[in-house]
């Protein structure tokens, strides 16, 4: 063989996977169901097309840090951005992970965090989460003596549970942190708007906490990749150092910055998503053999007595595509089914009720 072989600790990694089928009702990647205004389209490509394209971007991306942080009651200095949150774990991770160090997961968890962490040469300690998927700050402060990790993430609301997490459980880590680190918090708010609290609220310039947060499911903004952390602006600085020059695009820092404008709009998303959650949830909990997990995000994780792949599967014949968590550790007979408009789930009960009802 004369292609070289990449690094030893890459070679038993896979690749992320998220089957993608040409189905009539797509509920497994947590997007949002509806397009971003029309509006917002249109003011985006106006300021594109007065932009100098013959120009790198701005580096520091100072209209759109400044837009954001306006909107988060935050210093400018707080704010790092980025092409999805996932580019932001992962110029954390360059920074603060690497050779020699380790993160804690709490599984089950967003299966990137341990992934990304793995390529950038960080250890990934896995620490168990409680049967209502909540995480222990006692269980984790212990774990977090023992290991002494340089970053700890904690999800919430979590991916695939869509389990929020109390304060009290953000500030124990926090205090473990302290009294064992240095080390590093990060919280995972991809679907922060969609729970009832923030962790934003706890960030402070000598609080080892990072917040991180996207474009993709809230803003109805998947395609465009962006996402940003807060955090200290000793943290960003080395965030910074670590970005590739002009990373983002001018495209996307119009565009986050230009989305801000449109808060009304994104908050009646968020509120339909929302109460539709709340609809769904009732709906299927009310359906034999099923639990339902309580949600803080835009979707719910559902757990069927029985076989839950081949549920997947016959959902899927009916032309309803949820994420199959069936087969994971921990997730035995376990669906993840997005919130999408309520005719999307009137389609999804349908299939359901049918399926359940050919098997008895
Ligand atoms: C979707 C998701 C993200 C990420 O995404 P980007 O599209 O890269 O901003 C990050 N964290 C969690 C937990 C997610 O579910």
């Amino acid at each position: 063989m004369s292609l070289p072989t990449p690094r030893p600790d890459l070679v038993e990694l896979e690749g992320y996977h998220s089957p993608q089928l040409d189905v009539q009702v797509r509920l497994n990647t947590n997007e949002s169901p509806y397009a971003p205004p029309v509006a917002f389209v249109d003011a985006w490509l106006d300021a594109l097309r007065a932009a100098p394209l013959h120009r790198y971007p701005d580096r520091e991306a100072g209209d759109l840090r400044r837009a954001l942080a306006d909107r988060l009651d935050q210093p400018t200095q707080r704010v790092f951005c980025a092409n999805g949150s996932n580019e932001v774990i992962q110029t954390l991770l360059l920074a603060y992970g690497g050779a020699g160090r380790r993160a804690v997961v709490f599984e089950p968890t967003y299966a990137l965090h341990g992934h990304i962490a793995r390529l950038t040469g960080t250890q990934v300690v896995v620490g168990e989460r409680s049967d209502d998927y909540r995480v222990s700050p006692t269980e984790a402060g212990i774990l977090i003596a023992s290991q002494r990790p340089a970053v700890v993430f904690l999800c919430s609301p979590n991916n695939p549970t869509g389990t929020v997490e109390p304060r009290a459980t953000v500030e124990g880590l926090l205090a473990a942190i302290l009294e064992h680190g240095p080390g590093l918090l990060i919280v995972d708010e991809a679907y922060g708007e969609f729970a009832n609290w923030s962790a934003l609220e706890l960030v402070a310039d000598d609080m080892p906490l990072v917040v991180t947060r996207t474009y993709s499911k809230v803003w109805s903004l998947a395609a465009l990749r962006l996402g940003f952390a807060v955090a200290p602006p000793a943290i960003i600085t080395e965030l910074e150092k670590v970005a590739l020059p002009y990373h983002l695009s001018v495209a996307t820092q119009i565009a986050g910055r230009e989305a801000l404008r449109f808060d009304p709009e994104m908050r009646s998303r968020v509120e339909m998503l929302v109460s539709e959650r709340e609809r769904l949830a009732h709906e299927l909990a009310l359906l034999p053999g099923v639990t339902v997990v309580p949600s803080g995000a835009n979707f719910v994780l559902v757990r069927f007595d029985g076989d839950g792949h081949a549920m997947w599967q016959r959902l899927v014949e009916r032309g309803v595509l949820v994420r199959d968590f069936s087969r994971w550790p921990r997730l035995e007979g376990c669906l993840r089914i997005t919130v999408g408009t309520p005719e999307e789930s009137d389609l999804l009960l349908g299939a359901l009720r049918a399926v359940l009802e050919e098997s008895r």
